[in-house]
């Protein structure tokens, strides 16, 4: 019997992990290994993928993956993941601080580091298990924290308030030192090679089985680390509870419990984290195979190799524990920089099989296998587990609905369309107006006043017909945005994000993709630039080459300011309508493409999809106001700075000739004629006009810059004067799809390479040539 045999609310004993390469290693990882016990928790509302809970959380994964593993079914009453020991709970007592009675800290007279080294920690973690939100208490900044696995996607720096000296580096969340995604060989590369002085090594006490395996490969490494036990608020209010004192004694490094959301427990974390790096206190413990446990194979295996190892690993400067490790499993990069004869490659081959033989399960599995049995026994004296957490039940009350079979699809559109009305509607449009309202007072009085202390005419003009028509016109614009951020980082707080990936994949894999591909184009619709960003949480390349390639079609919200402004003027009563049928649009010429890309170029089979669901959470007052203000700030400062110049400059080039003389007809201006060269190009699309063509190459800069470029180009004379009713329609479609801003395509030049971007910058300006070109004829 496989996985994907079991009914909703079997439970199971894993007895096979099927299947080969990353995928399995991946799977063992997030702890689906032989022995685990499983229960089927829900299947998407198409039928595929399924939930299931495993180690006490939820994870995700496809039907075709779960008929890898081979399954034996057991009574639904039997609970294995209540620990034993809970019946006599032991007396808690206070955890000694720092110092730790002495037993952990004991070099406090020597100094091994050179006076003045900077003490740099890694931030490491499990996705989702709270770095960023440690990473803001640490250092005061405001990075973006959300609840969903995979939101830190690049490294983030900054030194510990009030601690000089020392630098904290927030990392993208990882499973295991066996690199999955891009963003996990980030982060093993950092701890590898940039070598920081110590690992701050950020736990979810709530799921700390499947976090502490991450623990035993990071202390492996032999860096100092302190382990820092989150979430100990959702724990303790369950009724759970962790002996960190036992634990500590065990592991043999300070483990801190701590609430980085509430702030509790962050100084003495700091303190141990400080103490350790500086004395480099190693790691007491780092071998974890049980002498005892299956007649000793892991363990005779692993000695083995260390000993035939021990000269490569110090020539390769690789801790030694950690090598054999990754030697066992099959790991490329550490086989390649060890440097082994073939003698020495075979031997250890040798000693693998054997091991396997005698273990009676391959490589990777029983190399997980240990390291899970230790966890296991463990957390069966340290860890009080609560039956099921509050949290967790409340998580699967709101997944009843938003997950469930008729109600997960009609749930996301009620809620996507809310957004949306909420936004444009309700308290966008107000807020508008009132904007609009000052910026018109504000340049009349600033115009008066300058009347009034006789400023030449043409300064009076760059003032008010260029900076102030420019800036201002994309001012009134902010609350719509920000309002929109504000929701799309709802989505991303609560983790409802994840379930939309959950329900989407088996639609999103009829066009070549996967659930998670849903994620960076939600987000694109505030942002390309993030959007694009947050590819790097796809595991397969081909994936995220498509779904960066996708992501500028979902409308960003720079592009808000477009719509408004033609719509409001053409069409003042469907408003609404257009800019709902834009934003369709655009998914519609996304879902098109990736049709076409996925029956030419990339005709593989999807990649795997493989996610945790995690606890739905009430998004922190402090985070979401912090991300809106950031956002606001951006878009104030791009107002001020790059659509200030494009003004200053548009108002330039539209007041002189080429004799720098003041033009009194703008036809006859510098910029009349470099804009009536490319003209030609548009005409066929409806919008030939010089000034329209201007604004268009503007937008390239910044998207919004189309509106503020065309006001200062337009001064006083109406829209119509420039375009015709029957050029709006193509003129939208055309801004809606062409060519995204600079900063994108710098994004896609990052994550890619220069060749892609330009490929993206082409590909879109021709798609939206066409699509122009095919609205013109039908309006
Ligand atoms: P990261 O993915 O590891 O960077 O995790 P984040 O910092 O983005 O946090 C993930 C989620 O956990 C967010 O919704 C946080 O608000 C929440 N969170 C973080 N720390 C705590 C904590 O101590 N207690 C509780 N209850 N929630 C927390
Ligand atoms: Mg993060």
């Amino acid at each position: 019997m496989t996985q994907k045999d079991l009914k909703i609310g079997e439970k199971a004993i894993i007895k096979e992990v099927g299947g080969e390469g990353s995928l399995r290693q991946h799977f063992l990882d997030m702890g689906i290994i032989p022995g685990a016990t499983v229960k089927l928790i829900k299947y998407a509302p198409m039928g595929d993928p399924i939930a299931l809970l495993i180690h006490g959380y939820e994870l995700s994964l496809r039907l075709a993956d779960a008929k890898n593993i081979k399954i034996e079914p057991i009574a639904a009453e039997a609970d294995p993941d209540i620990f034993p020991g809970n019946s006599q709970r032991p007396k808690i007592s206070e955890h000694p601080g720092l110092g730790e009675t002495g037993k952990y800290h004991s070099r406090v007279h020597e100094n091994p580091l050179p006076k003045g080294t900077m003490l740099t920690f890694a931030l490491v973690g499990n996705q989702n298990s709270g770095k960023t939100t440690l990473f803001n208490r640490l250092t005061g900044s405001n990075q973006h924290v959300g609840n969903f696995p995979g939101v830190t996607v690049d490294r983030k720096d900054g030194p510990i308030l009030g601690y000089e000296g020392t630098t904290v580096t927030d990392l993208p969340g990882i499973y295991s030192l066996s690199p999955y995604t891009s963003e996990e060989i980030v982060s093993r590369q950092f701890i590898l090679e940039e070598k920081p002085k110590a690992i701050i090594n950020i736990v979810d006490a709530g799921n700390i089985e499947r976090n502490l395996y991450l623990t035993m490969q990071l202390m492996e490494l032999n860096v100092p680390i302190v382990l820092a036990l989150n979430m100990m608020d959702e724990v303790i209010g369950n009724g759970g509870t962790i002996y960190v004192n036992a634990m500590e004694r065990e592991l043999g490094i300070p483990v801190v419990p701590i609430s980085a959301s509430n702030n509790e427990g962050i100084n003495e974390l700091i303190e141990h984290a400080i103490h350790i790096a500086k004395y480099q206190e190693k790691p007491a413990v780092q071998d974890f195979c049980n002498k005892e446990e299956y007649g000793g194979a892991v363990h005779r295996c692993l000695h083995g190799i260390m000993h035939l190892i021990e000269d490569h690993t110090e020539k390769a400067g690789i801790p030694i524990r950690f090598a054999a490790d990754k030697l066992i499993e099959g790991d490329p990069t550490v086989t390649k920089a060890l440097n082994l004869s073939q003698n020495e490659n075979e031997m250890i081959e040798h000693i693998i099989c054997q091991m396997e033989e005698e273990r009676g399960l391959d490589r990777a599995a029983a190399m997980a296998d240990m390291r899970f049995s230790f966890i296991k026994k463990l957390c069966s004296h340290t860890v009080v587990k609560p039956k099921e957490t509050k949290e967790h039940r409340r998580s699967k009350r709101i997944d009843r609905i938003l997950t469930g079979k008729f109600t997960a699809i009609p749930a996301f559109l009620l809620i996507i369309a809310l957004i949306f009305w909420l936004t444009f509607n309700v308290v966008g449009s107000w807020l508008q107006t009132l904007i609009e309202i000052g910026v018109s007072n504000l340049t009349e009085l600033i115009d008066h006043g300058m009347q009034m202390i006789e400023v030449s005419n043409t300064i009076r003009s760059l003032v008010v017909n260029g900076i102030f028509a420019g800036v201002g016109s994309i001012l009134s614009f902010i609350p719509i945005i920000i309002v929109l951020f504000f929701f799309l980082s709802l989505l991303e707080d609560s983790g409802y994000m994840a379930r939309i990936a959950f329900v989407s994949d088996k639609l999103l894999r009829k066009i070549g993709l996967s659930g998670r591909s849903v994620v960076p184009m939600l987000i694109s619709f505030g942002c390309s630039v993030p959007g694009v960003m947050a590819t790097r949480t796809l595991p397969s390349a081909s994936d995220r080459k498509i779904t960066i390639l996708l992501t500028p079609f979902m409308s960003c919200s720079a592009k808000i300011a477009i719509y408004g402004f033609f719509t409001s003027y053409f069409f003042p009563n469907n408003t609404s309508l257009i800019m709902i049928c834009l934003y369709l649009l655009g998914i519609i010429v996304g879902i098109f493409m990736a049709l076409i890309i996925k029956h030419t170029t990339h005709k593989n089979e999807a990649a795997p999809f493989v996610m945790e669901l995690p606890n739905y959470r009430m998004p922190g007052a402090k985070n979401v106001g912090m991300l809106l203000w950031d956002k606001t700030k951006d878009f104030i400062q791009r107002a001020f700075t790059v659509i200030f110049v494009a003004s200053i400059i548009v108002w330039f080039l539209q007041t002189f000739d080429f004799r720098f003389t003041i033009v009194s007809n703008s036809h006859n201006s510098i910029l009349a004629w470099i804009a009536g060269l490319i003209a030609p190009l548009f005409a066929p699309l409806g919008f030939g006009d010089w000034r329209i063509i201007t604004a268009l190459i503007a937008g390239f800069m910044a998207k919004e810059s189309v509106v503020s470029t065309l006001t200062v180009l337009l001064g006083t004379s109406a829209l119509s004067t420039v375009l015709s009713p029957d050029g709006v329609a193509a003129l939208l479609v055309f801004c809606l799809l062409y060519t995204p801003c600079v900063a994108t395509i710098a994004a896609i030049k990052r994550e890619l390479n220069g060749k892609w971007a330009t490929f993206v910058a082409v590909f879109q300006f021709i798609v939206a040539w066409i699509c122009a070109y095919f609205t013109c004829l039908i309006f």
